[in-house]
């Protein structure tokens, strides 16, 4: 049906999405999905919950490109009219799915409770339409002919939305579009070095025509690096990229710590785990957040034996032992105290490795010597203790922490290596 489908349309639908209420990741991320399989995305619209502004484009849309992509509006509530506008579009009526229906009767019965009336809407489908199973929700999606294109459907929340991409839409177009370019993309996440670093360090690779083309994003101190390559064929391709993705492992080696996981505190654990190390970590201005980071990854006893935060002077005091006088000399803020913190988290629950953090978050509490964004770290490991100081922008307070808990968790991973 879809011969040598190269071009794209999305559509995010919801009066919510025009109201502000929340953006549309939907569109961008079926854009990447189709980018692999050589499908070039050129055009995302957003549009409020009206059939006939939804039936006009979907319409106008599936003219142009040989595939557009709907998510968004196939609710069991009235309010939802994709399905109607794309029966509309197509020029054929909606017709009652009794499989559908017996599906969904079946999945409220399993769970002991009657099926609401507004559900049956859910097993309604433009005439002709081919319906995609929705595996975690109640509405499926369908693929419907508009004369010169096809309309794909896919439910708006994300999660549901990715899945039935996964599951349903993508083996489709694979099975339809025939092999095309190919498009090969490679990742790597970095910490420890300032975009501008990055970029003077990767010089040609990194200019605007290189093949394969790099690009880099920067977030909290952590870098997202990307190689895209494109070739006649999918092999052609990952050849470009394995070759460029061999020389950056080797250029950026203490800075790379996954090459698929974003989770710096999953690096971390896994470098510890590897040697068989345990973590205590004693916070102040990042208030748990490196706590939080280690504890999203399942699995994360094996490594990480407990976390304090200490947020007040008596605090430090009484939990982590540190000395009264020494905060009342120095300051909390301070190379002495930070060591003090994560000397004290080690003794105190006998982990192998601590890490501390004590600084300034803003917007208030800042002085000409220790402005806000001053933060001390230090790191108590068998033998002994370091401190290390690091002045961030003065951003705001939430990416202030943010940075923070990357740099502590940066320290760690650095002497875990
Ligand atoms: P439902 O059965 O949940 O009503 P639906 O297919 O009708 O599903 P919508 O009502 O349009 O979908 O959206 C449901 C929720 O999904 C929204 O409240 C929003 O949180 C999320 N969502 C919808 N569209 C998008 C989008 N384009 N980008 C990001 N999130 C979206
Ligand atoms: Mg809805």
């Amino acid at each position: 049906m879809l011969g040598e489908v190269r071009r794209a349309a999305c559509v995010a639908v919801g009066d919510e999405l025009l109201a502000g209420d929340y953006p549309d990741s939907n569109s961008g991320a079926i854009a990447l999905a189709l980018s692999e399989l050589g499908i070039v995305v050129e055009r995302f619209v957003v549009l409020g919950d009206r059939k006939d502004d939804l039936e006009r484009v979907f319409y106008d849309l599936c003219a142009r490109y040989q595939l557009v992509v709907a998510t968004g509006g196939i609710g069991p509530t009235l309010d939802d009219v994709t399905r109607e506008a794309a029966a509309a579009a197509a020029g054929v009526p909606l017709e009652r799915n009794e499989a559908v229906l017996a599906s969904l009767r079946e999945s409220y019965a399993r769970r002991n409770r009657p099926m609401p009336e507004s559900n049956e809407r859910q097993a309604w489908f433009p005439r002709g339409a081919q319906v995609m199973a929705n595996a975690i929700g109640t509405a499926p999606g369908f693929r419907v002919w508009i004369d010169g294109g096809t309309l794909c459907v896919l439910p708006g929340p994300p999660h549901e939305m990715k899945d039935m991409l996964r599951r349903e839409l993508l083996p489709w177009l694979r099975s339809t579009c025939g092999q095309g370019p190919g498009i090969v993309r490679k990742t790597f996440y970095m910490l420890g070095l300032p975009e501008s670093a990055f970029s003077d360090r990767a010089g040609a690779w990194m200019a605007r025509g290189a093949v394969p083309l790099m690009g880099v994003t920067a977030h909290t101190g952590i870098l997202k690096v990307t190689l895209l390559g494109k070739g006649e064929s999918v092999e052609g391709a990952e050849r470009l990229v394995s070759a460029r993705a061999a020389e950056v492992r080797e250029r950026f080696a203490e800075e790379i710590y996954s090459e698929d996981d974003p989770r710096p505190g999953a690096a971390v654990l896994r470098v510890l785990g590897e040697r068989g190390l345990t973590l205590a970590v004693a916070e102040s201005c990042t208030g748990g957040l490196v706590a939080e980071l280690l504890t999203d990854v399942a699995g994360a006893s094996r490594v990480f034996k407990s976390g304090w935060v200490t947020y007040a002077n008596e605090a430090k005091t009484a939990a982590l032992g540190v000395d009264a006088a020494l905060i009342a000399r120095c300051g909390a803020v301070s190379a002495e105290v930070a060591e003090a913190m994560a000397l004290g988290a080690r003794a105190r629950c006998g982990a192998d490795v601590a890490v501390s953090i004590t600084g300034i978050a803003g917007p208030d509490g800042g002085s000409p010597e220790k402005p806000v964004g001053l933060v001390w770290f230090a790191l108590a490991t068998p033998s002994g203790v370091r401190s290390f100081e690091q002045r961030f922008p003065p951003v705001d307070r939430a990416s202030i922490r943010r940075y923070a808990a990357h740099v502590a968790l940066n320290l760690v991973r650095l002497h875990g290596r």
